[in-house]
């Protein structure tokens, strides 16, 4: 095989992998809207290559000139089509308006018209010959004026696309193979066209359809490794960006490798300059209140895991959940956390469980709630050897009050009676609302005499402050019953017995007084 067959052979390799790229593009059922750029991509370099053997092939100028012709139907379209590939790629539509797509086609158009009709104006090329002292039959030429603005809006493209996939580089680090291999492809042509400019490849031939076969290696692998056309960051850019949701990625060594702009929202410390630093570096650079990812502790999270947080301006809740990242063989190659804004959820789960275990006038403790927590109060009182009391109050003819001065006063009057008990009671008591106007407080660690003692002091309390109403005073009083646990022997519905019992006594007693419980 002589040099030239050789050249011919090797190039044509080229054409026909970037043949083969086009047609599976053109066949693969894909959502990715740059599909027909690549296919154009594919298309444009695969016309270049052909044209460009044929053209080695040519033994007349004439012929030369014709196959150029087709050579330039790829050289100068397949720059504005990388273009595109690129924008796509890198999710930059809003850009792309019909109107924009076509201009970018401009110019490589009248160069096509230039080069037809160059015999006439030489505007493209100035003159065509064959080049003496190269071992095959070769063509140079003297470039036209128009030779050298195609030339310049070639690497224009060519460096905008590479610019452009540069940034995406460092925005999406979990799809830089993929950008790699789209930029090996736009970087390679342009390294060789230069060289070729200026003089540097083998006898001053044409190196680019022949790195073009590696540039279309490198696309292949691209799709059959990342499957570039399946699942392009295109959709990762409108998912991943727009989900209300938070997502933060790490590979296996606890590394970040990406997240989305809902995480960065409510976690400031995930940003570009931080990629690549470990989860516990992350958790030590949060300063301030904006220290979620702190709270964030994988082993925790299996099951999912709430956090509360708290920041100046609110509490913010949050589900999150942590989830492996599998490649497609099923190894795992990272972990996704996954960060559910739940806080209206929360809020409103957390206003059901105050209105079922708080009374709705008095914002005490609701009777059920009351009787669950000081039954597990009253036992660890008795396992600890603590005393532990009750007392029972029901307000003294309260009936009059409603049939006086009208049930809204009444309402009033038993908030009152509310707000004068919370005086006396510490932070340790549970404190309840029994039943229509009778209330119930738990006292751990306090004995008959103590609480004797405190129900007096609520006794005389209520006593000297009326409920002031309409210009005059409600006299508000009370009778108490106290109760103390004496031994394991006594219940709390027990306790609760006696007291009701000694409460009995007191309104027997003539009212507003207090009667213990005699065991
Ligand atoms: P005694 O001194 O014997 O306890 O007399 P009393 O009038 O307080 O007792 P009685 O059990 O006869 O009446 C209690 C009244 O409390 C009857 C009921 O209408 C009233 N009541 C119960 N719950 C509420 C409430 O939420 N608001 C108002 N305004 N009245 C209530
Ligand atoms: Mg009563
Ligand atoms: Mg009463």
């Amino acid at each position: 095989m002589n040099s030239i067959t050789a050249l011919i052979t090797f190039v044509s390799i080229s054409g026909v992998l970037n043949a083969l790229m086009g047609l599976y593009a053109a066949t693969t059922k894909t959502h990715f809207s740059g599909n027909r750029a690549f296919i154009g991509v594919s298309a444009t370099a695969t016309l270049y290559i052909f044209g460009f053997a044929m053209e080695l092939a040519s033994s007349t100028l004439s012929e030369v000139q014709l196959w150029t012709l087709v050579e330039y139907m790829g050289i100068a379209f397949c720059p504005p089509f990388s273009l595109l590939l690129v924008m796509h790629y890198t999710a930059m539509e809003k850009w792309l308006n019909r109107k924009v797509s076509l201009a970018l086609f401009v110019i490589p158009m009248v160069s096509l018209a230039l080069i037809a009709t160059n015999d006439q104006h030489h505007l493209f090329y100035r003159s065509i010959y064959w080049r003496e002292g190269s071992p095959f039959p070769t063509t140079d030429v003297v470039m036209g004026e128009w030779y050298i603005i195609q030339g310049g809006y070639t690497f224009g493209c060519l460096l905008l696309a590479a610019l452009i996939l540069m940034r995406q580089w460092r925005k999406t680090p979990v799809y830089r193979k993929q950008v790699m291999a789209m930029l090996i492809g736009n970087l390679l042509p342009i390294v060789t066209s230069f060289l070729y400019l200026v003089g540097l490849t083998p006898y001053g031939i044409d190196a680019v359809p022949f790195v073009l076969a590696v540039t279309s290696a490198s696309y292949i692998w691209a799709i059959r490794s990342t499957g570039m056309l399946d699942i392009a960051p295109i959709a990762r850019e409108y998912i991943f960006e727009s989900m209300r949701d938070g997502v933060i990625v790490l590979d296996p060594l606890d590394r970040l490798v990406d997240y989305n702009r809902a995480a960065q929202r409510i976690i400031p410390v995930l940003c570009t300059p931080h990629l690549g630093l470990t989860l516990d570096k992350l958790q030590a650079l949060e300063t301030g209140g904006k220290n979620l990812l702190s709270c964030l502790n994988p082993s925790e999270l299996e099951g999912g895991q709430r956090i509360r947080w708290e920041q100046a301006d609110g509490v913010q809740h949050y589900d999150v959940y942590i989830s492996p990242v599998l490649n497609r063989t099923g190894t795992m190659v990272g972990r996704m956390f996954t960060l559910f804004d739940v806080t209206e959820t929360a809020f409103g789960e957390e206003r059901l469980r105050y209105l079922a275990t708080h009374d709705g006038l008095t914002q005490i403790l609701s009777r059920t709630f009351f009787l669950e927590q000081a039954d597990q109060l009253h036992r660890i009182c008795l396992q600890e050897g603590k005393d532990f009391s009750l007392v029972l109050l029901d307000v003294d003819h309260f009936k009059q009050v409603n049939d006086r001065f009208g049930h809204f006063a009444g309402d009033r009057a038993l908030t009152h009676v509310v707000r004068v008990c919370e005086r006396h009671l510490g932070d340790g008591a549970l404190f309840a609302r029994y039943g229509g106007e009778e209330f119930v407080a738990a006292l751990p660690g306090m004995n008959l005499a103590t609480a004797f003692k405190l129900a007096e002091a609520i006794r005389k309390d209520l006593e000297e402050s009326p409920l002031p109403w309409n210009e005059t005073l409600i006299p508000v009083t009370g009778s108490f019953g106290v109760a103390m646990a004496h031994s394991d022997m006594d219940t709390l519905s027990d306790l609760l017995h006696m007291a009701d019992k000694a409460l009995y006594q007191a309104k027997e007693g003539g009212r507003n007084c207090i009667r213990t419980a005699v065991t």
